[in-house]
């Protein structure tokens, strides 16, 4: 059967009833009041009614989530959920238009919240821990449009002696070994910056690894090893220890993002390391398929309503 045959993609109805399976396997549950047990189905499709008497409030299954008062039908947002989900480099305004029959205007509205729906929540457990490799690196991506943040604690740090890396936008990225990724885009790369981000995201009992440079020199301290390769000496790997995991996230980042997307506002820039670390946390080598990253996002979806003013229409 071809995917976009299926029926959650063919009407709002089967759309509907495909996201209550994925928020709600056991029925609906009130986002009121919790109530799981009492509730009623109301005359109106989709449209539920809270038993316990305390609250009696009516609910669907998109309150509280992106697709909440959209005037955008159920099932071309899940079509959505599936083009960006299955898309390796991503996919711009213009083809979800297109691919949709929706103004671009309304593609690009899908877009951003479905990004968001894609972002982790911050609430993870750290990555690694005991004898598990967590690799940690930067990059330079885009032209920045705010003011560098001089840092008081080092001087820009640029890769391989370079200059030029502290008028570009800063990306630091978190990668357990054969595990997930975590990326952030930072308004200074220097040791304290990232050594909040490092401190924060991976397990104290894992072995970090990371290049020669001297962002991760006092924060590796605080690990079971700190393990480095030499790129300045062309050196990059030795016995298990590289960052290769993180290089070749970001050579992926880096040629969708040009490719597909080719410039964002800078404020936008971490919803779309949200959109590839998603992908690359939901891959085909973890297990996950096209439609079951495109249901994971959708339940990621959950709490995450979000509303933009027109000022952001006005820079597309
Ligand atoms: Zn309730």
């Amino acid at each position: 059967m071809n995917t976009f045959t299926e029926p959650l993609f063919q009407t709002p109805a089967a759309a509907r009833l495909k996201i209550e399976s994925i928020r709600w396997p056991n029925g609906p549950v009130c986002p009121h009041c919790g109530e799981t047990i009492r509730w009623y189905a109301t005359k109106k499709e989709g449209r539920w009614r809270c038993g316990n008497p305390e609250c009696r409030k009516d609910d669907t299954v998109t309150t509280g989530t992106v697709m909440e008062s959209s005037h955008i039908a159920l099932n071309k947002w899940l079509l959505a959920f599936y083009l960006l989900s299955s898309s390796k480099k991503g996919i711009s305004s213009h083809q979800l238009m297109r691919s949709l029959g929706v103004t671009y205007k309304s593609a690009w509205f899908l877009s951003h919240p479905i990004r968001e729906a894609m972002a982790d929540g911050g609430l993870l457990p750290p990555l690694g821990g005991e004898g598990k490799i967590v690799e940690a690196d930067e990059t330079y991506h885009g032209k920045r449009e705010t003011k560098r943040v001089r840092s008081k604690y080092a001087t820009p740090f640029t890769k391989k002696g370079k200059g030029g890396g502290a008028q570009k936008r800063q990306i630091v990225s978190l990668v357990e070994r054969a595990g997930s990724i975590r990326s952030f885009h930072v308004a200074a790369t220097d040791k304290y910056e990232v050594g909040k981000i490092v401190r924060k995201n991976v397990a104290k009992g894992s072995r970090l690894h990371t290049d020669e440079s001297n962002l991760y020199i006092e924060v590796g301290k605080e690990f079971a090893a700190h393990e480095t390769v030499n790129h300045s000496v062309k050196e990059y790997a030795r016995d298990d220890i590289n960052v290769n995991s993180a290089e070749g996230f970001f050579g992926l980042f880096k040629q969708g993002f040009n490719g597909i997307y080719q410039h964002c506002r800078e404020k936008h820039l971490r919803r779309y390391l949200s959109e590839y670390d998603f992908r690359y946390n939901h891959r085909i080598a973890l297990g996950v398929d096209d439609m079951g990253r495109t249901l994971a996002a959708v339940k990621g979806a959950e709490g995450k309503r979000l509303t933009y003013r027109q000022a952001d229409s006005a820079v597309l």
